[in-house]
């Protein structure tokens, strides 16, 4: 299928590697300029740079997301560099997994912070020139831990559910301006965020995923795509799950 883009200003958070790296690849594929966010001002600048070198259009911004002043500078700077973005994908995250009886208030709060909150900041700081364009698509990364829970993440699980709540959300209040919010739930892909599970529950994970192998950062950033894309349009407060069948 060939998806119909017109050239977008394009803002994915947690760029500088894994999902987020390969969502901001694919969309500067298309001829979208890109800012890549990350917390690492090496690790973005990089990601950014070899979107230049392969004839693409990027520049790399260091923004902690979980700061909330940190994302409204950072916010303010765009829409006087750029007039603001039209597609603007809230895909950092981090884990910091315990059982309940042991989860410390800060591996709580900074999980909700980082993964949930900064949605919010991004979407509150980036919203108005959305509106006047009446023009958006926003993405946001939620998982499948947020759609069946998983022993161990309660924090995770409560942000990444709370992300789908707040699509919903905000899909309600937008949609009048032709700004759509939708989710993405993954289930268990290949990156460093996953690469530190022991093989044997890589392997017990495998068995519970009816296509029977983890995905890839493309399998989500082609899902991400396509609901950043003109074809869209009419998909709004939905959250697709890119799971190999996990969450049916
Ligand atoms: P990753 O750890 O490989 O990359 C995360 C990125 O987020 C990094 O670039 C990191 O610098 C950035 N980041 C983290 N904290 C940040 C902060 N405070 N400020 C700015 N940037 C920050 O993770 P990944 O596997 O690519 O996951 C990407 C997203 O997909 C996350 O939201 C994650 O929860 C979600 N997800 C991943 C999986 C999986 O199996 N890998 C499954 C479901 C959902």
């Amino acid at each position: 299928m060939n998806l119909t883009h017109t050239s977008k200003v394009a803002l994915v958070t947690g760029a500088g590697r894994g999902i987020g790296k390969a969502i901001a690849e694919n969309l500067a594929a298309d001829g979208h300029l890109l800012i890549c966010v990350s917390k690492n001002p090496s690790s973005c600048g990089a990601v950014a740079e070899a979107i230049v070198a392969q004839g693409g259009k990027a520049v790399a911004k260091a923004v902690d997301v979980s700061d909330a002043s940190a994302v409204a500078a950072a916010c303010e700077e765009i829409i006087k560099d750029y007039g603001g973005v039209d597609i603007l994908v809230n895909n950092a995250g981090i884990t910091r997994d315990g059982l309940v009886m042991r989860m410390g208030d800060d591996d709580w709060n900074t999980v909700l912070q980082t993964n949930l909150s900064s949605a919010f900041y991004w979407v509150k700081g980036l919203l108005r020139p959305m509106t006047k364009k009446r023009w958006g698509r926003i993405v946001n990364i939620s998982s499948v831990v947020g759609i069946q829970g998983n022993a161990g993440q309660a924090n995770y699980s409560a942000a990444k559910a709370g992300l789908i709540g707040m699509t919903k959300s905000m899909a309600r209040e937008f949609s009048t301006r032709s700004i759509t919010v939708n989710a993405v739930a993954p289930g268990f892909i290949t990156t460093d965020m996953t690469a530190v599970l022991p093989e044997e529950v890589q392997t017990k994970i495998k068995g519970a995923i009816p296509l029977a192998r983890f995905g890839t950062p493309e399998d989500i950033a082609a899902t991400v795509n396509f609901l950043c894309s003109e074809n869209a349009g009419y998909i709004t407060g939905q959250c697709f799950s890119v799971d190999g069948g996990m969450a049916m």
